[in-house]
């Protein structure tokens, strides 16, 4: 490699080998592998993305879109390439009546701050706002109203990618729609999000959530399909928590209105709702929108938000989600889980679900099993990672596939099965629109240790 390898590189942004830059970029949320760049590109610009991306292909340098770095097993790191990191492409551009044109590394956050002062908002967020508008648009995006609407991925009118051959390209589902394909829940590999044009619709100003505890998982998932059913709730999600005597199996739902409307009396009806253990809250949309706020303060200071999180994130058809869950609870654990660990799980309808690349099983309704597990040591996030393959492996026996944003190790073999008939998309775009891939050439998600 030559002495000063990225000396004709120039653009607006900033370019760094110091140390921290790179301890910066080699580390993510889960906090389990770490895989040091050569430099870290800062970009404030399309311009700056396609400097970068032409200057790569050019000398041969594999590039890793960044944007607040979330995942959990280095799907945003690049071992000796550059990271191109996003956070400060960010601003919110035109607000109209239906829409929003927003830059990538924006955070949903600053997205729905802008949009509410406008009355509206996204149709789906997810439950933690601080991830970018196009980390999340790489990968899906699956929220409490997605029951309704979909992933974040099914909810993009079009977007600005600059593509490995460093051109900035528009696509939609009109557009280019081959790119449009192939870039959204598509990790990077066949170019970066520079600008989305999201579909607005008017922010309720009022949130009712109701959360009610069931004895079992089976219970718990009765309800919500019955629920799902009635489209009831426009928030619906569930969670199975470890408690002092047992697990705890809480349905949290939500409606919305905006006042003169009042929620309807009839909410509670069927739910089992016992006052003296279960829970109703009025709240703002903001404060609901922001509800994990305070959780996040909580495990700052426990140290948890920093430790290692093996998180498993998984689809299960309808008809193996018990099977399933049944399974891996057996002989599970509070400290399985760590501390503040909890499994995430709630119904989705397949047909709302239609990106090509947003892998989700062949079923009419899926349910999402997510184990968000903190690790105390090394060592037990070491044992966490191959637990999360083994229930992989067990999901992907009863037809169900990886929301692969956590920490299961993946093969390129795995990728190749999980993409399936859609790895076709990848290829045709990368052909077309990229002389070499703009994300390295593995996988986003590999088996590597640190
Ligand atoms: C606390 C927490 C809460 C979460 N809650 C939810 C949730 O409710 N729903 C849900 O669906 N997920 C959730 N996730 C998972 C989350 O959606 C993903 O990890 C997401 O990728 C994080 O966004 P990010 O900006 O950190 O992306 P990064 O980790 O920075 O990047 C993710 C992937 O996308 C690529 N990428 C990033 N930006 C771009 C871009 N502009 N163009 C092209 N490729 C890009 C990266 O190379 C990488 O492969 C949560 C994660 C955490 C840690």
């Amino acid at each position: 490699m030559p002495e000063q390898p990225f000396a004709g590189l120039q653009f607006e942004g900033t370019l760094s080998t110091d140390p921290r830059e790179i301890a910066y970029a080699a580390a993510d949320f889960g906090g389990i592998v770490s895989r040091p760049p050569s430099a870290v590109a800062r970009v404030s610009s399309s311009r700056d993305v396609s400097a970068v991306l032409r200057f790569a292909a050019e000398h041969g340098f594999s590039v890793t879109p960044r944007g607040q770095g979330h995942t959990g097993m280095g799907q945003a790191q690049s071992a000796s390439g550059i990271v191109l990191d996003l956070s400060g492409l960010s601003t919110v551009h035109d607000i109209s009546d239906d829409r929003v044109v927003v830059d990538a590394g924006a955070t949903w956050a600053e997205l729905l701050a802008a949009t509410l002062r406008h009355g509206l908002t996204p149709r789906v967020l997810t439950d933690y706002l601080g991830l970018s508008v196009g980390g999340t648009l790489s990968v899906g995006g699956i929220g409490g109203t997605s029951h309704r609407y979909g992933a974040q991925t099914d909810n993009v009118l079009s977007l600005d990618v600059v593509t490995g051959d460093g051109v900035l390209r528009t696509c939609s589902p009109t557009e280019a729609p081959d790119l449009f394909a192939a870039v959204l829940a598509g990790f990077g590999r066949c170019g970066v999000i520079v600008r989305a044009t999201i579909p607005l619709i008017p922010a309720p100003a009022r949130v009712r959530r109701i959360k009610v505890y069931y004895p079992t998982a089976a219970e718990l998932r009765a309800q919500q399909r019955k629920l799902l059913r009635e489209r009831r709730f426009d928030f619906l999600q569930g969670q199975i928590i470890p408690g002092e005597a047992g697990w705890l199996h809480l349905l949290d739902v939500a409606a919305f209105h905006t006042p003169p409307a009042e929620p309807d009396d009839a909410l509670l009806d069927g739910l089992g709702f016992d006052a003296a253990r279960d829970k109703t809250e009025d709240l703002s949309y903001a404060e609901f929108a922001a509800r994990l706020d305070e959780t996040v303060g909580y495990l700052e200071t426990t140290g948890e938000w920093r430790a290692p999180h093996p998180w498993a994130n998984l689809f299960l058809p309808d008809h193996a989600t018990g099977t399933f869950l049944d399974g891996i609870m057996s002989g599970l654990t509070r400290a399985d889980l760590g501390d503040s660990g909890l499994i995430l799980t709630y119904p989705v309808p397949a047909d709302v679900l239609t990106t090509p690349l947003f892998r989700v099983p062949d079923a009419p309704t899926v349910f999402l099993v997510a184990a968000l597990r903190y690790a105390a040591t090394g060592a037990a996030a070491e044992q966490m990672v191959e637990s999360n393959r083994r229930w992989y492996d067990t999901a992907a026996e009863l037809g169900g596939t990886s929301y692969p944003v956590g920490a299961i190790p993946f093969t390129e073999n795995d990728w190749r099965n999980h993409l399936g008939e859609a790895r076709q998309l990848i290829a045709e775009a990368k052909t077309r629109y990229g002389p070499r891939a703009t994300s390295r050439e593995a996988e986003p998600q590999q088996a590597r240790k640190p």
